[in-house]
């Protein structure tokens, strides 16, 4: 048994800078900052990371009440910002989904920087959340490297196998963040080029699989096969 981790923005969709948009809506609301996120690189950053980013930046105190404030407004305008015209899933993706969906021999989950109800938000305005049975999310973590470890533990436990080693795990993403969380986990790294890195700035990481963008799923599947 193969685990599919996927990662959500650059790699499974484009959201059309609708996390941007609700992230500057955020820092507008709660802490009164006009176009806080204007220069920031969100790429493969969790959104707890952004935000403790923000804050030094700035030199903001966020005590507890504050940090669920920010992520309750950023929620509540990322939902709307969905509904834009750039949004859009990446190619071949939903074709890839569903193919893996009907594989026995992979099981695909979630590794996202992403809260868990922002992951939810994004899929589900493009209908493929029920893809993703579990998943390890900024909720877990705000450090990207430590989230393989507890999607494995979700993987053991959704399939009831706790046979399931950290090699059995590849890890999709479109930043050398995400290929650096695959190697602290001991995961496979599969690196797509439809974020914003371009192929051979990925290709500089190593990934063991690169992809300009998955319109083309036999690279990623004869990948997987070849795993045995
Ligand atoms: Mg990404």
């Amino acid at each position: 048994m193969k685990i599919l981790l996927w990662d959500i923005d650059g790699t499974l969709l484009r959201s059309g800078r609708a996390g941007h948009r609700a992230m500057n809506a955020a820092a507008r609301d709660v802490f009164g900052l006009q176009e806080a996120f204007a220069d920031f690189d969100f790429g493969g950053r969790t959104d707890p990371w952004v935000l403790d980013l923000l804050c030094q930046r700035h030199r903001l105190a966020a005590p507890p009440e504050r940090v669920a404030a920010f992520y309750a407004v950023y929620l509540e305008h990322l939902r709307r910002e969905l509904h834009n015209p750039n949004a859009h899933t990446c190619a071949g993706i939903r074709e890839l989904l569903n193919h893996v969906h009907s594989s026995p021999e992979i099981t695909q989950g979630l590794l996202t920087g992403n809260l868990a109800a922002g992951a939810r938000a994004k899929l589900e305005h493009f209908g493929i959340w029920h893809f993703f049975p579990f998943g390890a999310f900024a909720d877990d973590s705000g450090e990207r490297n430590r989230l393989g470890p507890i999607a494995l533990e979700r993987a053991r436990h959704h399939l009831a196998r706790v046979d399931l080693r950290p090699c059995d795990m590849i890890v999709v993403g479109d930043t050398p963040h995400d290929i650096a969380c695959a190697r602290a986990s001991g995961a496979r790294a599969v690196a797509t080029a439809t974020g914003g890195f371009s192929f051979e700035e990925l290709a500089a990481h190593h990934p063991d699989l690169l992809v300009r963008d998955f319109s083309d799923p036999q690279p990623l599947l004869e990948f997987i096969r070849a795993l045995g």
